[in-house]
């Protein structure tokens, strides 16, 4: 007989089965407990297992899982359209599904490239992004993010999109200190417009809050309202990828809210379906669908499960466990508190240099000295170490470091589901402090920390 393989993340490491989920919880087939510390990959946000999704599944598929959108509209699409921009109070009226995050920015690309097709411009094709950034595993995606790791083994087949410095103040690529700065990190935005030409750009791509490349790194105030000043002055559309940060997940509806600012697109995916099902959005402005509207009337896009009449139940039912539960602002509270015990945390430990981030998308940097901050080698693996000891004490955490070996630092995104309680928090933390510090010992004892420290 032949062997048949699944094929996982690593080849040859002996995975865990899981057999169940319920609430902050998953459980393997060996009995073992675990805390969703991540929500998997940012994704879990109501928790597992919640009955009210499954009776919406089965509700809906009662009546009919698939209908082709090329042949029919069906109500729960139109209905989760409705919903999306009454979150966004008439921000972005108009929505386009599709069933992962990396297709929801490559529709955003589509849409930015149609937009200024059908107004006549059509040069305007090229993406502005930053260095430090995630938007996808596709080959639009990749070629607009800045994660070495991902990105190194296909460079020759991405397209080169200029990217531009991240607002990591932690650690400032520009070797600047906020505030006093004048985010020189923003302005080198313009100055990267200006060198290829407004006429060729047709938006630039960021995340609110950056995620898998950096670990909930946190823009400055202001940061934002200056990119967006700077994409009006030249006419380029901001297109905000809150596949990560949409939907509550950093105590607001939507990310790009901490700052005030409009995008004109928006990417969302994960906490959309909360893990129940595929499913992801591009979200459009009125402004930016008129010249569609009174032109061609189609977008150039789409995928045979886009809008299907399953997954959009399933997101409705989401929606509304997110509402009738008052989730995003649990995740504003608690996630408050998480940052509060995260912070205590960091002080009684020697290598977690930042904490930071917004609501429950919250990161840890890991350094060698905190005075100093240095960053391990990315031979260490602090950050793999870090997971590892925790997932064997029951705790799940994300990896974020964006693998740029001496530029970016070691770091987790701590981000449980929005419905973790205080009680729930107070373990999670516990667990991680004793991981890391069984982590900041071998380390010491390899000799790679500051022996003063
Ligand atoms: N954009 C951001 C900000 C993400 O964090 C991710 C995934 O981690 C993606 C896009 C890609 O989403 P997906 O993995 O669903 O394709």
């Amino acid at each position: 007989m032949t062997d048949t393989h699944l094929i996982k993340p690593i080849l040859d490491y002996n995975y865990p089965t899981v057999a169940s989920g319920k609430g902050i919880y998953l459980y393997d087939t060996d009995g073992k407990t675990y805390i969703d510390g991540c929500s998997g990959a940012v994704t879990a946000s109501i928790g597992h297992g919640v009955p009210e999704i499954v009776e919406a599944m089965k509700a809906q598929a009662e009546k009919v899982s698939f209908a082709y959108r090329a042949q029919f509209t069906s109500e729960p699409a139109e209905e989760l359209a409705r919903r999306l921009s009454e979150w966004s109070e008439g921000r972005w009226n108009w929505s386009f599904f599709v069933n992962s995050g990396s297709e929801a920015t490559e529709t955003a690309m589509k849409i930015a490239i149609q937009h200024w097709q059908e107004k006549g411009r059509d040069r305007k094709n090229r993406f502005i992004s930053r260095w430090m950034s995630y938007h996808g595993i596709t080959m639009g995606a990749l070629s607009m993010s800045g994660n070495i790791l991902r990105r190194k083994r296909f460079i020759p087949l991405l397209e080169d999109y200029p990217s531009v410095s991240a607002p990591y103040c932690y650690r400032c690529p520009l070797k600047e200190a906020h505030p006093g700065c004048g985010m020189k990190c923003a302005q080198e935005l313009e100055t990267s417009i200006l060198r290829i030409g407004p006429e060729h750009i047709a938006g630039f791509i960021a995340e609110p809050i950056i995620g898998a490349s950096g670990g909930a790194v946190t823009p400055p105030e202001g940061y934002y309202q200056e990119i967006k000043r700077i994409c009006d002055k030249y006419d380029i559309l901001f297109i905000a990828d809150e596949v990560m940060t949409g939907l509550g997940r950093t105590g607001k509806k939507f990310g790009s809210e901490h700052w005030e600012v409009t995008p004109d697109i928006v990417a969302l995916g994960k906490g959309m379906s909360a893990g129940y099902t595929p499913m992801a959005a591009t979200l459009v402005s009125d402004k930016v669908m008129e010249p569609i509207l009174k032109g061609s009337k189609s977008i150039m896009a789409g995928h045979t499960y886009s809008a299907n009449p399953q997954s959009a139940a399933v997101c409705l039912a989401v929606l509304d466990y997110m509402e009738k539960h008052d989730l995003v602002r649990a995740a504003e509270v608690n996630g408050e508190y998480l940052l509060g015990k995260l912070q205590e945390m960091a002080k009684r430990l020697d290598i977690v240099g930042d904490v930071r981030g917004k609501g429950m998308l919250l990161g840890l940097e890991f350094v060698p000295d905190v005075r100093t901050k240095g960053i391990f080698p990315l031979s260490l693996g602090v950050t793999a170490r870090v997971i590892k000891r925790a997932f064997d004490k029951g705790l799940l955490l994300y990896p974020a470091s964006g693998g740029i070996d001496g530029a970016a630092g070691d770091a987790i995104i701590v981000s449980p589901p929005l419905i973790i309680t205080r009680e729930q928090i107070d373990s999670l933390v516990s667990i991680l402090e004793n991981s890391i510090f069984e982590v900041q010992e071998e380390l010491r004892t390899e000799g790679h920390l500051n022996k003063a420290a």
